[in-house]
C-alpha cells in the first residue's frame, strides 16, 4: 500500500462529549446522564489533547456525543485554545435544541465554531415523544432560527426515519418542512435497534417494516429537491456545504480522536479510546488499536475500507486512486459483482470508475459482502 506525505499528516480531530440531559429510547452511544459536563471530565480531556496533539492545523474540528451543547461556553473555548486551525476549518459542533438559546449560539459562532449539526430527528411531536427526545417541533424549528440569528450559515439537521408509528404521511411532513428550512445539509438515519438502546428491552410497537423503510428512504430523495444527495444519507445545497470532517473519514483520511470511547485513525492504525468512564478519568488514555497479522492482511482491509467507503459516496470508486494506492487492478479483481450488479441496475458505470444507483444504495450492505 503506498503511502504519500500528505496522508501522514493528520488534519482533523473528533471530540467526544458523552453527556446528555436525558437518554432517548433508540441510543446506544457511550453517554451519560448529567445536567452539565463535570469538570473532571474537562480536565481529564485537555490533558488528553495536550499529551496526543501534535500542533498540525486542523482543516476540521468536530464535536460530537453525548451533547456537546451542556459543554458550558468557557468549557468550549477551554477545549478550542488547545489547537490550531487552518483559516478556512471548518468546526462542527452537535446541538440538542432542548440545550440552547441565543446567547450560547451567538457565543459560540463568537468562538469560531462555523458549523451547527442540529439533532431534529422529526417535525411530528407524537413521535419526538415515542422516541423520547426532550424538544418538539417548535423548539427544533425555533433552535433553527436563532442559529441564524447567532450568524450560523452553515447548518445541518439530522432526521430520522424508520421510526415506530410513522407513517410515510407523516415522514412525507417532515421532510417537505425540511426541504423548505433555511438549512444547507441534511442526514439521514435509517432507526437500527441495537443492545444498549431502552428500545432493546423494550421493543416499540407500530414500527416500519424494513420494505416501508426503504420506501422512507426513497421519498426522502424525492422530496428533498432543494438538497443534492452526495453520500449514501447526506444531503447539501451545493459542494461548498457537503460535510467536510465526514468527507475526510470516506475517503480514508487520518484523524484525531479525544475523549471517552472515541474512534481514531493514525499511522498506527485505527483504535478506541478507554470506555469506561472511571479509568479514562485516572489519566488512562491508553487507545486499543487493530491488530494484524501480517502487512498483507492489513492491506487488505483497508482495501476494503477504501471499497466500502466509496461506495457511500455519489460519486462512487475512483478506479485509477485505489488501483494506484492497492496496486490491483479493480476491474479485474471484483469483475464477478461488477458484471452482477451492473446487469441488474445497482450499480452504473462513472467517468471515474462505478457508482451505486439509487436502488444499490438500499442493499448495501448486501452487496458490499461481494466484493469483500
Ligand atoms: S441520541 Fe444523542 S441526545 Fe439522545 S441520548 Fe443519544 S447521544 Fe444523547
Amino acid at each position: 500500500m503506498k503511502k504519500s506525505k500528505e496522508e501522514n499528516c493528520i488534519n482533523s480531530a473528533y471530540i467526544h462529549v458523552p453527556f446528555c440531559l436525558k437518554k432517548c429510547a433508540y441510543c446506544s452511544f457511550l453517554s451519560f446522564e448529567k445536567k452539565m459536563v463535570p469538570k473532571k471530565y474537562l480536565y481529564v480531556l485537555n490533558m488528553e489533547i495536550n499529551k496526543k496533539y501534535n500542533g498540525e492545523k486542523l482543516k476540521t474540528l468536530y464535536f460530537g456525543g453525548g451533547t456537546p451543547s451542556i459543554l458550558s461556553i468557557s468549557q468550549v473555548a477551554t477545549i478550542l485554545k488547545n489547537f490550531n486551525f487552518e483559516k478556512d476549518a471548518e468546526i462542527t459542533f452537535e446541538v440538542n435544541p432542548k440545550t440552547v438559546d441565543l446567547a450560547y449560539l451567538t457565543e459560540l459562532r463568537m468562538l469560531g465554531v462555523n458549523r451547527l449539526s442540529i439533532g431534529v430527528q422529526s417535525f411530528n411531536d407524537e413521535i419526538l415523544s415515542k422516541i423520547k427526545r426532550m424538544h418538539n417541533s417548535a423548539c427544533a424549528l425555533d433552535t433553527i432560527k436563532m442559529a441564524h440569528k447567532a450568524g450560523f450559515d452553515n447548518i445541518s439537521i439530522d432526521l430520522m426515519y424508520g421510526l415506530p408509528a410513522q407513517t410515510m404521511k407523516i415522514w412525507a411532513e417532515t421532510l417537505n418542512v425540511a426541504n423548505n428550512l433555511p438549512v444547507q445539509h441534511i442526514s439521514l438515519y435509517g432507526l437500527k435497534i441495537d443492545s444498549g438502546s431502552k428500545f432493546y428491552n423494550n421493543m416499540p410497537k407500530n414500527l416500519p417494516t424494513l420494505d416501508e423503510q426503504a420506501d422512507m428512504y426513497e421519498l426522502a430523495i424525492e422530496k428533498l429537491t432543494k438538497f443534492k444527495q452526495y453520500e449514501i444519507s447526506n444531503f447539501a445545497i451545493s459542494e461548498d456545504f457537503q460535510g467536510k470532517h465526514n468527507l475526510n473519514y470516506w475517503n480514508l483520511g487520518k484523524y484525531y480522536a479525544f475523549g471517552l470511547g472515541a474512534s481514531g485513525f493514525s499511522e498506527l492504525g485505527r483504535y478506541q479510546n478507554q470506555q469506561s468512564l472511571d479509568v479514562y478519568c485516572k489519566l488512562d488514555f491508553e487507545s486499543e488499536y487493530e491488530e494484524f497479522e501480517s502487512p498483507e492482511e492489513e492491506k487488505e482491509v483497508r482495501l476494503n475500507e477504501a471499497v466500502m467507503l466509496a461506495f457511500r459516496l455519489v460519486s462512487g470508486v475512483d478506479k485509477a486512486l485505489i488501483n494506484a494506492k492497492f496496486n490491483i487492478d479493480f476491474d479485474r479483481k471484483y469483475a464477478k459483482p461488477l458484471k452482477k450488479y451492473l446487469e441488474t441496475g445497482h450499480i452504473k458505470e462513472t467517468k471515474k470508475g462505478y457508482a451505486f444507483t439509487t436502488k444499490g444504495f438500499l442493499l448495501s450492505n448486501n452487496i458490499l459482502s461481494e466484493f469483500i
